[in-house]
C-alpha cells in the first residue's frame, strides 16, 4: 500500500449534474430587471494582473463583472477571464468541505471533517514533524497573496523555506538578469513605457494571447500611433501578424540573435553614446565580446537573413532611447535563461532606454504600515543555504529544488502546505518526483477553491472562498501612479469554504501562535493600515481605488546623478557579480540541442481565454475554448499523415504520452516544432467539464534544463512526436 496515492473526491462530494447542466447553470444572465442592484468593489484574481473592478449583483444574484474605470491595470476593462469571474463563483465542481485522507490499510479515501477535526489533525502532525526531525522542516508552495498567511503562520511556528513557481517556472531569469544589470526587477505589472514607445520589440512574447490588460492596451495604443513592431518568435503569432518584421528564429537560439544586434549597434557606431558613458560599466569588454557575432554567423544559427537582422538594429536604434526590447514574462526556456535576459537588458541599456520615455519607467507604491503584530522567531537554520546552496543569487525560494529536497528518508522538507498552485500541471516533468514526495512526506496540506491533481495526493484538503466571497490585503503593487485597490466580500462565503486568513489563524492557535494574529477578523487589519494613509474601509467601500502622488520623478531627470543598486551603482553591462560567482559576466550561446529524426520542438503558450491549468474547467471559458490543438506544419503534417481536425497522442522520446489531441494544420508554426495552449490536459475527473479534453505540456517536458544562475527550469528544451489515434476529422 502506498503512504500517499493520488485520490479523487467521489462524486456524492460534489455537486450532481452532466455536462450540459453545468453549463447552462452558468450561462450569462441578462440584464437585470426590475430587481435591486447593488455594487461591490473587487480585484480581479483569475491571473496575477490584479485588475481593480466592480461586481455587480441583482437582488443578492451575480449580473455581471467590470473594470474600474481608474484602475491603471485596466483602464475600466477586465479581459475575458476577468469578466468570467462569476463562473469561478458559481462552478459547481468547487472544493465545499475540508477533508482528511482516511483508510491507510484498508484503502484510501478521504471524508468530510470540521474545520475543527482538520486544524487539530494538522496541527499534531505539524508537532510531530517538530519533535521528530526539527521546526524547520515544512515547505509552502504558494500563488497568489492568500499563501502571506500560511507563510505567516509557518515562521511563526519555525519553517521558513518556501516557493512561489511563479520565480523559477515564469519570471525567475528575467528578475534575476535584470537585478545583476540594473540592480532592480521589472516588476508586475511591467514598468515597460510602452504608450510611449516608437519601437518595441517582442523575443517569444505573446502579448495579446497572454491577456495582461492594461499591457495589451498600451501596445494596441502604441499601434494606433504607427509604433514599429518587431516580433522574433518560431510561431506567427497574433503580436507577429501585427508587426513589421516577424523573425521566424529557429528555436532556441535566441541569444546568438541578441549578440549579433549588439554587433551591429556597436560596429556601426548606433548606441547611445552619452548614456553608456554616464551609466554604463563593462563597454569596452562588451566591445571585444561581440565582435565575433556578426548577422552572417547569427544567419548560421538562428536562419535569419543577414540584411533583416542589420535593418531591425538600425530601426531600433532610429527609435532610441524610446525603443523597448521587452523583457517577456515567461522567461524559462532553455536553461540558459538568464544570460538570454541579461542579453536583452544590455540591448536596452545600449539603446538608453532604462529610465527614459518610451522604455522604462520607474515605478512607485503606497508606503502601507505593516499591522501590528509579533515578528515571527528567527531561522534555526539557513533553508536557503540547505535547499538551494548552488544558486547563491537567487534570494528567494526554488520550487523545483523544494521538492527535490522532500523526496527520500533524509530529505530535509518533511511537510507541505500547498495554496493555489496545482504542481502536476506546474512544475515540468515533475510527475515521478511529486508522486516520490507524496510517499515521502509526512503531511500535505492543499488550499485551493477547486479540486485538481495535487489535492489529490493531500492528507488534508482546505477549501478556500473564491475572491469575490472574501477580503484579502489591499492592492498595493509598485506601478506608474501608485494606487491601493480593495477586494472584498461580494457574497457570502459558499458552502463550508473560508479565506485564507482565517485557516491560518485557526491553525496557528490549535498550535498555541495565535498571537501572531491578533484580529478578529481581517477587515480590522485593511481599516487600521488605511486609517494610516488617510484613508479608510469605509471609503475604499466607496471607491474601490485611490491613487496618490508620487513622491519621485517617472523618468532619470536630466543633468541629475543615478545611482544603481549594484556594485559599481553602475548599469552592468559586464556583470562582476556573476564573475564573482563563477558564471559568465557577459551573455554566451550554445546551440541548442536538435530534436531527433522523427520528432519536433515542443512549443506552448497562452490563449486569451484561460490562465494557465487553473481556469479551464469554469464553465463560461469552457464555453469559449474547451480544448487545445497541436499546432503542425503543413510539411509536417504529409510526412505524418495527419491533417486538420485529426486526433493525435504527442509522444515525447521516453514513450510517455499525452491525452488525445487535436491538430491544427496551419503555415503559422515552422516545420521543425509545434505549438499548442498550455493548461489543458487535466486528469482529475472532478472537474468535471475539463478532465479529459486536449494534452497537457507540462507532463511531456523531458529535457528540463535548469538555469545555472536562477536555479530555474528550462521549459523549451523537449521533443514530441505525433502518435495517429484513428480518428480522423
Ligand atoms: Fe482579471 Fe484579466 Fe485583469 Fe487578469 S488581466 S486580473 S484575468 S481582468
Amino acid at each position: 500500500m502506498n503512504r500517499r496515492e493520488f485520490l479523487k473526491v467521489s462524486g456524492a462530494l460534489g455537486a450532481a449534474g452532466a455536462m450540459p447542466t453545468l453549463l447552462g447553470g452558468c450561462a450569462a444572465r441578462p440584464l437585470p430587471g426590475s430587481g435591486k442592484v447593488s455594487a461591490t468593489p473587487t480585484v480581479c484574481n483569475m491571473c496575477f494582473w490584479q485588475c481593480a473592478g466592480t461586481l455587480y449583483q441583482e437582488d443578492g444574484r451575480p449580473w455581471k463583472l467590470v473594470g474600474h474605470p481608474d484602475d491603471p491595470h485596466c483602464a475600466g476593462r477586465l479581459c475575458t477571464r476577468g469578466s468570467a469571474g462569476i463562473g469561478a463563483y458559481l462552478d459547481t465542481d468547487r472544493l465545499r468541505q475540508p477533508l482528511l485522507r482516511v483508510g491507510e490499510d484498508q484503502g484510501q479515501r478521504f471524508k468530510p471533517v470540521s474545520w475543527d477535526e482538520a486544524f487539530d489533525f494538522i496541527a499534531r502532525k505539524m508537532e510531530a514533524i517538530g519533535k521528530e526531525h526539527g521546526k524547520d522542516r515544512i515547505a509552502l508552495f504558494s500563488h497568489g497573496g492568500g499563501g502571506d498567511h500560511f507563510r505567516r503562520m509557518l515562521q511563526a511556528f519555525g519553517s521558513h523555506a518556501y516557493a512561489h513557481p511563479s520565480f523559477a517556472q515564469c519570471r525567475g531569469p528575467r528578475a534575476t538578469a535584470f537585478s545583476l544589470t540594473f540592480g532592480e526587477g521589472v516588476g508586475s505589472p511591467d514598468r515597460t513605457d510602452m504608450a510611449n514607445s516608437k519601437c518595441i520589440v517582442l523575443i517569444g512574447s505573446h502579448i495579446g494571447e497572454n491577456l495582461h490588460n492594461s499591457q495589451v492596451q498600451t501596445l494596441t495604443q502604441a499601434l494606433d500611433r504607427g509604433t514599429t513592431l518587431i516580433t522574433v518568435d518560431p510561431r506567427f503569432s497574433v503580436a507577429a501578424s501585427k508587426s513589421k518584421h516577424w523573425l521566424p528564429i529557429k528555436p532556441g537560439t535566441d541569444i546568438a540573435l541578441l549578440l549579433a544586434w549588439m554587433n551591429v549597434l556597436i560596429n556601426e557606431d548606433l548606441y547611445d553614446h552619452d548614456y553608456v558613458a554616464r551609466h554604463c560599466v563593462g563597454f569596452e569588454q562588451l566591445v571585444e565580446h561581440v565582435q565575433a557575432f556578426n548577422p552572417e554567423w547569427a544567419y548560421l544559427e538562428t536562419g535569419l537573413d543577414p540584411a533583416l537582422i542589420r535593418a531591425t538594429a538600425r530601426e531600433m536604434a532610429a527609435a532610441a532611447p524610446a525603443s523597448l526590447i521587452h523583457p517577456g514574462r515567461h522567461t524559462t526556456w532553455y536553461g540558459d535563461d538568464t544570460q538570454r535576459c541579461r542579453a536583452i537588458a544590455i540591448l536596452n541599456a545600449l539603446l538608453g532606454s532604462w529610465g527614459r520615455p518610451g522604455g522604462f519607467y520607474k515605478q512607485e507604491k503606497v508606503d502601507l504600515p505593516e499591522y501590528p503584530a509579533p515578528k515571527p522567531p528567527k531561522p534555526v537554520g539557513d533553508w536557503k543555504q540547505l535547499v538551494q546552496g548552488d544558486y547563491p543569487l537567487v534570494g528567494t525560494g526554488i520550487s523545483n529544488k523544494l521538492l527535490e529536497h522532500s523526496i527520500g528518508e533524509d530529505a530535509f522538507i518533511k511537510g507541505w502546505f500547498v495554496y493555489a498552485t496545482n504542481l502536476p500541471m506546474t512544475l515540468p516533468g515533475a510527475h515521478v518526483q511529486i508522486e516520490a514526495a507524496a510517499q515521502s512526506l509526512d503531511l500535505m496540506v492543499v488550499v485551493d477553491t477547486m479540486p485538481a491533481e495535487i489535492t489529490g495526493y493531500a492528507d488534508v484538503v482546505l477549501p478556500e472562498c473564491t475572491y469575490l466571497e472574501r477580503y484579502d490585503d489591499l492592492r498595493n503593487k509598485p506601478e506608474r501612479t501608485p494606487s491601493l485597490a480593495l477586494r472584498m466580500p461580494a457574497f457570502a462565503p459558499s458552502h463550508e469554504t473560508k479565506p485564507a486568513w482565517w485557516m491560518a489563524k485557526g491553525i496557528a492557535e490549535k498550535l498555541g501562535l495565535g498571537a501572531y494574529f491578533p484580529w478578529q477578523d481581517y477587515s480590522e487589519v485593511l481599516d487600521w493600515q488605511l486609517q494610516k494613509v488617510g484613508s479608510s474601509l469605509a471609503e475604499m467601500q466607496t471607491l474601490g481605488i485611490k491613487m496618490f502622488p508620487r513622491k519621485t520623478a517617472i523618468y532619470f531627470e536630466e543633468g541629475k546623478p543615478v545611482s544603481f543598486s549594484t556594485p559599481s551603482g553602475k548599469i552592468e553591462l559586464y556583470s562582476s557579480i556573476l564573475a564573482d560567482v563563477g558564471q559568465d559576466p557577459l551573455p554566451k550561446y550554445s546551440p541548442p540541442e536538435r530534436p531527433p529524426q522523427g520528432y519536433y520542438h515542443l512549443n506552448y503558450g497562452r490563449a486569451p481565454a484561460h490562465t494557465f491549468a487553473r481556469t479551464i474547467n469554469n464553465p463560461q471559458l469552457f464555453e469559449l475554448m474547451p480544448e487545445n490543438a497541436v499546432w503542425v506544419n503543413p510539411a509536417a503534417a504529409a510526412v505524418l499523415g495527419v491533417a486538420s481536425g485529426d486526433y493525435v497522442q504527442l509522444e515525447n522520446p521516453q514513450g510517455r504520452r499525452s491525452n488525445r489531441v487535436r491538430v491544427r494544420v496551419t503555415e503559422r508554426i515552422r516545420p521543425d516544432s509545434i505549438y499548442m495552449v498550455h493548461g489543458f490536459g487535466h486528469t482529475d475527473t472532478r472537474q468535471r467539464l475539463a478532465a479529459g479534453v486536449g494534452a497537457d505540456d507540462a507532463d511531456l517536458m523531458h529535457n528540463v534544463r535548469i538555469d545555472p544562475v536562477a536555479g530555474s527550469t528550462g521549459m523549451r528544451a523537449s521533443f514530441v512526436t505525433l502518435v495517429k489515434t484513428g480518428e480522423v476529422a
